[in-house]
């Protein structure tokens, strides 16, 4: 709590009375470490690809791993995979600033989900076969139309699917679903059966660059922002989304869209 005292006074400058502003800064602290915390977590996350990038280039200029073809390729082909993921990470930032000030321009119609969800499906399945994993769609056959951006859809159905594969060992299964609510609104789950997340972590798993893992997360080629970037893009549409997980067992997380107005299906 922040004291301030402003003292009232009368035309011949004699203290009559004393203001007294008790203002509660906890909210405004709280801002302020999240502010905080945030630059030294991009900082962190630019640094570290950036250190492997430098330390390569110099066991090559200098630890004559140029005159060895095939260290040679291996130690380029890290270099370059640890500048994609510096370009996927300042992506992903620059996505987000947009939508903190507000400044995406959404191209929302009328759109077929079922249409989404099936491609998103076909990109994902290849990727399932190569791990093993199955993959199943639960998609009614008659779904309302939303209102929606269509590319900014496929973006949280890319995040969300790309994790459940991340997290998802061998010979599991992944299951994507969408329903008309009671409300109107379609509710989409993706479910996986993979590794989950631990109680502990839930409530804060939405925030920018947490995660459970670090390494792991990183050696998976995440940025620690799919899930903050999907939050985003639900709440411009209007829904919400959740994400449910019991560690071990496997998380299913699902966002709600709003159908168009009036409501048709297809
Ligand atoms: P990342 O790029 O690290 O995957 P996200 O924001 O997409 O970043 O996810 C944040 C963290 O949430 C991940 O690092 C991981 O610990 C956890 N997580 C997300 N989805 C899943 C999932 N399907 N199964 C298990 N853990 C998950």
């Amino acid at each position: 709590v922040k004291l301030s005292f402003t003292p009232i006074k009368r035309p011949d400058e004699e203290t009559v009375g004393l203001i007294t502003v008790l203002q509660d800064v906890t909210e405004e602290e709280k801002l302020e470490r999240q502010r905080k915390e945030f630059v030294a977590n991009v900082s962190h996350e630019l640094r570290t690809p950036l250190t492997t990038i430098k330390s390569y280039l110099e066991a090559l200029d200098e630890g004559g791993a140029m005159e060895d073809p095939e260290l040679a390729s291996r130690f380029l082909r890290v270099t370059r995979g640890e500048a994609d993921r510096m370009t996927r990470l300042i992506n992903d930032l620059l996505q987000l600033s947009r939508m903190d000030a507000k400044n995406t321009r959404f191209n929302k119609q009328s759109i077929s989900l079922k249409d989404v969800l099936e491609g998103v499906a076909d990109r994902f399945s290849v990727q399932c076969k190569q791990k093993e994993i199955s993959f199943r769609l639960n998609v009614p056959e008659h779904l309302p139309r939303i209102y929606a951006d269509r590319d900014q859809i496929d973006q949280v159905l890319d995040n969300l699917l790309s994790n459940a594969v991340k997290y998802t060992p061998e010979g599991r299964s992944i299951t994507v679903s969408a329903q008309r609510r009671s409300d109107g609104f379609v509710a989409v789950s993706v479910a996986d059966t993979g590794i989950g997340i631990p109680k502990k972590d839930l409530d804060r798993i939405f925030e920018r660059f947490y995660r459970v893992d670090k390494a792991r997360s990183r050696s998976m080629g995440g940025t620690g922002l799919g899930l903050s970037i999907a939050r985003e893009i639900v709440k411009a549409h209007g829904g919400e989304i959740h994400i449910d997980s019991e560690y071990g067992k496997g998380t299913t997380v699902t966002f709600s869209l709003p159908p168009c107005e009036p409501e048709v299906v297809g």
